[in-house]
Order: structure tokens, then sequence, then C-alpha cells
């Protein structure tokens, strides 16, 4: 079974559309979406229409549920906050229903997917450390747990044997070559803006048959994305940001 796994839309039409033709080429089973789909960007109806059709299951992120639960856009910095008032604006029924149907978490066979923490999502905390890790690892009790939310993609796994933590870069993994009861959470990057200074779309196929998770990255034309940005008055942070990578 290969399943590509994307997060952080963030409603970039370009990166979602080059990221999605990337997934076809290297033939998967199945699309997996950790959320994010809208916020910051230009096209979040067509974002959820490309989700909707292509993911087989979606996980919310905390700008899914901002649009329709506006008191926690208080907690957003005002570019954010600028962002998601013009996307509640402009959203369909059709997306508010899509948006409102999706679950904060999943699990299926070895694999959680959830948008932020394991412990407690709807907290929206982040897993920027080793200590955030080792402090979510008791909360969920599959092989895998793919999350999103930083925007920067990386392996931590945790080694049976000696309870041990270890960061892996992205890249191919081989997790083959460890115990069967080794276990990982694994941040795939961001679609629409990642923030690891590389300005390239990220996301992860896990293979299942070949026990590996490979990230990908994935150019597109920012120079188009950035000029719709710009025709809508979004913030120029906002608008800059795509290109730098951060
Ligand atoms: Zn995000």
């Amino acid at each position: 079974m290969r399943t590509a796994i994307i997060s952080d839309i963030h409603a970039n039409l370009e990166a979602l559309t080059a990221v999605l033709a990337d997934i076809k080429r290297r033939s998967v089973d199945r699309i997996f979406c950790l959320g994010d789909i809208v916020g910051y960007g230009s096209n979040p109806n067509e974002c959820i229409q490309l989700i909707q059709k292509y993911s087989s299951k979606t996980v919310i992120g905390n700008h899914d549920v901002v649009v329709f639960d506006p008191l926690m856009a208080l907690e957003f910095n005002d570019n954010a906050r600028v962002a998601i008032e013009w996307t509640h604006r402009i959203l369909t029924k059709q997306s508010f229903d899509f948006l409102r149907s999706l679950t904060i978490n999943h699990t299926e066979e070895n694999v959680t997917l959830v948008h932020a923490t394991p412990y407690d999502p709807h907290l929206w905390h982040y897993i920027s450390s080793l200590e955030d890790a080792r402090f979510n690892f008791p909360f969920f009790k599959t092989t895998f747990c793919f999350i999103g939310h930083t925007h920067i993609p990386g392996i931590i796994l945790l080694e049976s044997e000696t309870a041990k933590l270890r960061i892996a870069p992205p890249g191919v993994f081989h997790y083959g070559k460890l115990s069967d009861t080794s276990r990982f959470m694994i941040n795939v990057g961001s679609v629409g803006q990642p923030r690891d200074r590389d300005p390239r779309s990220s996301y992860l196929i896990l293979d299942t048959h070949e026990k590996t998770f490979s990230f990908f990255r994935v150019e597109y034309d920012i120079a188009s994305y950035q000029k719709k940005m710009t025709d809508l008055g979004m913030p120029p942070f906002l608008i800059n940001r795509i290109a730098e990578g951060r």
C-alpha cells in the first residue's frame, strides 16, 4: 500500500495542483490530508474541491476551524486574521459544509492522522522539541502518527529497546531495518507555505510494502501565486514569505 500524505495547503492552488500532479506520477493507492486546507492563500474553494475529490481521509486544521468559529481568530496574529476574514467572506456553503464535516483525528490500521498533536488536538499545540514529542508519544497507539501544523518536515522516532527518541532528517527512511515495535511521529511539511527555508512544497509517501517513507519537494509557480495574492491586497508579509520558505 502506497499512501501520499499532504498537509497545510493554505488555499495555495498553484502548489496543490503541482503536488497532486507529482503524486499522480508516483502512483499511490490513496491520499490523506492533515488539514489547514484554507487560510492565508487565494483559492480556498478550489483547494477544498480538489481535496474533496482526491483525499480519501482528511482531518481538520486550526485554520479550517476558525472560518466557522470566528472567536478563535482572536488568537491569530494580524496577518493571519486578515486572511481568515477574507476567506470567511468568499467560502461557498459547500466549502463550509465540507470543513464542518471533518474530524479532529483519525486512526486506521497502523496510522494516526492529526493536524497538531496526539494529546488533546483541540488545543492546537505545536511539536517543536523532543520534550514536546516525548510528552505526545503515549497519546497514540499506532506505529505511525502523521502531523502538520509547524510547516517543518521531519521524523521523530521512539526506539522500543532503549525508549530513546531520535530525530531523522526528511529524506528516504527505511523503517523495516528497525524493530517492529519502534514508533514514529512524522511531520510531512507544508504544501502551500513551507517554513524550513525551502519554498518548494513538501509531502510524503508511506510505502508499507517497501517499508519506507519518503519526503518529496515540488517546485511550483510561486510568481503567479504571489501575483494573485498581491491583486487581492493580501498583507505583504504573507506574500513575501512564500518565496523565502518561512
Ligand atoms: Zn498551517
